[in-house]
């Protein structure tokens, strides 16, 4: 409960700050906030701009988590024209989020006020659970492959989870069609050059042995989750983008998590730093090579 000695993160009371996290032992509610705070340099410009969803998970326990995509409705929703997303300005925002359960962050791939012109395209490579890292590696590889053939420049970050997220900066001159056409484009190029590595079908029946492509992520109002993002599973993994090559030095899906992500924030240099500068325009001749 709230008491007069409540910790202040951000000028938000936190109310609870000793409720241990049931999935990630020896941390309690107070280092999910502090951690937060500690990241904001490199997650507000990620959240800032863009419309959010949040997972948000009750009493410290992620058997009981929900994903949220619009606010909250308030006592007056009927006259409420509130938006039908949800944003964060700041990292008071943030922390009042997470006094709230909030978990994990996730953004539109669009930023504010052009929701109808996405500014990314997100390529995530969900692979099938038996499925050995070293073809995940060889999956990514020849994602890597083909984008750069295409001429795109490209960024990569772990999930926290068991895949990868490519994410490439576009501009904001196309519509969302058009983007989805693109991402579908390429994924039906990853599947045509190995059918036994990736699918692009998202049947489950689909996928034994092999790497979904999920193109999906790419229409209006689709999500991804958010670069820095813990993740409500066991040991709070975090999506944190890496360089290219420290996949060769093992570092998987959820290789990053609350225990390290913020000293190697610290200590190196930043994968993303030309991520702003990378806005790319989808050419006639890149969507004639992918067919989109
Ligand atoms: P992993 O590497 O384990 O696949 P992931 O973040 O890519 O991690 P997915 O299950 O592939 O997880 O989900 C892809 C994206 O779909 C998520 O990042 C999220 O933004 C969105 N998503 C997840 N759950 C829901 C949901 N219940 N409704 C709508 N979108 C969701
Ligand atoms: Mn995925």
């Amino acid at each position: 409960m709230l008491s007069p000695g409540s910790p202040r993160i951000a000028g938000i009371a936190i109310s609870h700050p000793e409720r241990p996290i049931v999935e990630a032992p020896g941390h309690t509610k107070l280092d999910v906030v502090r951690y937060h705070e500690l990241v904001a340099a490199w997650l507000m410009p990620q959240l800032a701009p863009r419309p959010i969803a949040v997972v948000k998970c009750m009493e410290g326990r992620f058997d009981d988590c929900f994903f949220q995509k619009h606010p909250s409705r308030g006592p007056r929703a009927d006259l409420d024209d509130s938006p039908p997303f949800m944003r964060v300005a700041d990292i008071a925002d943030v922390v009042r989020a997470v006094q709230n359960g909030t978990y994990e962050f996730h953004t539109w791939g669009a930023s504010f006020p052009r929701l109808e012109r996405p500014d990314r395209i997100t390529l995530d490579l969900d692979p099938d659970g038996s499925l050995p890292w070293r073809l995940v590696r060889e999956a990514a590889g020849q994602m890597h492959a083909l984008l750069d053939r295409l001429g795109l420049k490209w960024f990569v970050k772990t999930t926290g989870g068991k895949g990868l997220h490519f994410v490439l900066p576009i501009t904001r001159r196309h519509t969302w069609l058009e983007i989805r056409e693109f991402a579908r484009g390429l994924a039906d190029a990853l599947v045509g050059a190995a059918p036994s590595l990736f699918t692009a079908k998202a049947a489950r029946e689909a996928r034994p042995g092999r790497v979904y492509v999920d193109y999906l992520r790419n229409a209006e109002g689709a999500t991804a989750v958010a670069a820095y993002s813990l993740r409500a599973r066991p040991g709070l993994p975090v999506s944190m983008p890496i360089a290219f090559d420290e996949l060769d030095r093992d570092v998987r899906g959820d290789h990053f998590n609350i225990d390290n992500a913020v000293d190697t924030l610290a200590h190196r240099h930043d994968p993303w730093a030309d991520y702003e500068h990378s806005r790319q325009t989808l050419s006639a001749s890149m969507r004639r090579a992918v067919h989109a």
